[in-house]
């Protein structure tokens, strides 16, 4: 089976008639190599825990994080779903490089939306390119969900004309690895987003905090203490930093359904295999009628949340108009999807599923994350509620 297959080349033969040949070889090639150069470290990267360096340059050099941009900041200028689909083959490979290269993504989304001229220049041809990390700063130890009531703060010193902040962030992607790190916190006028570079006097992280699953991508503490950062360092109007933390959550979560659907698609490839190949009672599994009912669901499950995934997608692409339902519903249909796919995936594999040597549960490990990360589930029925009764 290709990496690239069918029901996606025919969403984007949809979306983009007119170019769909070129879409779906850049997307085909982009499969070839990700089946090639990443797919096969993903075990390893899971078991050792290593933060995977070496793949995020090799697909920043093959262009991925620069597609959705324009070529005046070193983009490739190509349609939002072709980023998204090439999310999801990179999270069908080894999701834990998928998920820091997706909180990468947000960053750049957001500099890209609220940021202005000068900051475009400075950091985002960098960024997207991969030439720098970055890290997005929004959850704290006692906010999380309700993250308004982060306690970070930052005060301007007009005296210097710098912004100072103090406070610290908890479960931050990239951490130690990025070289900027897109921050929120609380001002006299609201919220603020604030770019804070690695380097900066005050600012440090704890130890790397150990997970069930995305092993290879860090998740560490942030501490400011008395951090100093110029005044050309605030992303957009101080006033409006819990706007720009929302919008760019809804970008966010286009990102971590995509990654989802190529999490499940990557379990049912395995579970199509092993149910072609073990046999009981004189079959192999793929004649039981039950086992087949389950894979029929799995990939009806899977095309389902990749309509509603790329749909979004299209939408956010679509300049001034409002894509956050979508892609909340999007990540919550995907999110708890690629759970119970990755659940009948282990549970199709019998007893060999529940082993390290099958490597199946590290699907439903991985999986797990994109259920409480950028939004839980909980709060995604909750948004999606507030709509439904306005
Ligand atoms: C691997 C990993 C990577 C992460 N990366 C980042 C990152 O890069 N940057 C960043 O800023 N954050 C990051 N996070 C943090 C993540 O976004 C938060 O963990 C998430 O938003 C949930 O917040 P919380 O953990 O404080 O849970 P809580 O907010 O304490 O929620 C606990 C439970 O209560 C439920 N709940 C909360 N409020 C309600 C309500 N009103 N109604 C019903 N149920 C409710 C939740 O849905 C959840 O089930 C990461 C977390 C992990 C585990």
């Amino acid at each position: 089976m290709p990496f690239y297959i069918e029901p996606q080349s025919k969403i984007i033969a949809q979306f983009f008639p007119d170019q769909a040949g070129e879409y779906n070889q850049i997307l085909e090639s982009f499969g070839e190599f990700v089946e090639k150069e990443i797919l096969p470290t993903a075990k390893t990267i899971d078991k050792q825990g290593t933060f995977p360096k070496e793949n995020m340059d090799k697909i920043f050099k093959q262009g991925f994080t620069n597609i959705p941009y324009p070529e005046n900041l070193e983009g490739l200028g190509l349609p939002y779903p072709i980023y998204v689909a090439c999310m999801e083959l990179v999270g069908k490979a080894c999701a834990s490089t998928a998920i820091s290269l997706a909180i990468h993504g947000t960053v750049c989304d957001g500099l890209y939306q609220f940021g202005n001229k000068a900051q475009h220049e400075r950091y985002l041809p960098d960024l997207i390119t991969g030439r720098k990390l970055a890290a997005f700063g929004l959850t704290e130890a006692g906010a999380g969900s309700d993250a308004r009531s982060m306690a970070t703060k930052a005060e301007f010193d007009t005296s210097k004309g710098n912004w100072i902040i103090n406070g610290s962030k908890m479960y931050i992607t990239n951490a130690s690895k990025a070289d900027v790190y897109y921050v929120f916190a609380r001002t006299a006028k609201g919220y603020a987003a604030i770019l804070v570079p690695s380097d900066t006097h005050g600012f440090s992280h704890g130890a790397n905090i150990t997970k069930m699953g995305l092993r290879g991508s860090t998740l560490m503490e942030l501490t400011f203490d008395n951090v100093s950062v110029p005044k050309e360092n605030l992303v957009g109007i101080d006033g409006e930093g819990f706007e720009y933390a929302k919008k760019m959550l809804f970008g966010g979560r286009i990102t971590i359904a995509a990654l989802s659907v190529g999490i499940a698609q990557a379990a049912l490839e395995k579970t199509i295999a092993y149910a072609k190949e073990r046999e009981a009672f004189g079959k192999h599994l793929s004649d039981f009628e039950i086992t087949r009912a389950k894979v029929a669901d799995m990939m009806t499950e899977i095309n389902a949340a990749r309509l509603m995934t790329y749909y979004a997608a299209l939408i956010k692409g679509r300049k001034h108009q409002d894509y956050g339902i979508e892609a909340c519903e999007a990540k919550l249909y995907a999110t708890e999807m690629a759970l119970r796919v990755c659940n009948q995936a282990i549970q199709i594999h019998g007893g060999y599923g529940y082993t390290d040597d099958a490597d199946v549960h590290r699907h439903w490990r991985d999986a797990k994350l994109m259920t409480i990360g950028e939004g839980t589930s909980e709060i995604m029925q909750i948004i999606i509620a507030q709509k439904a009764f306005e």
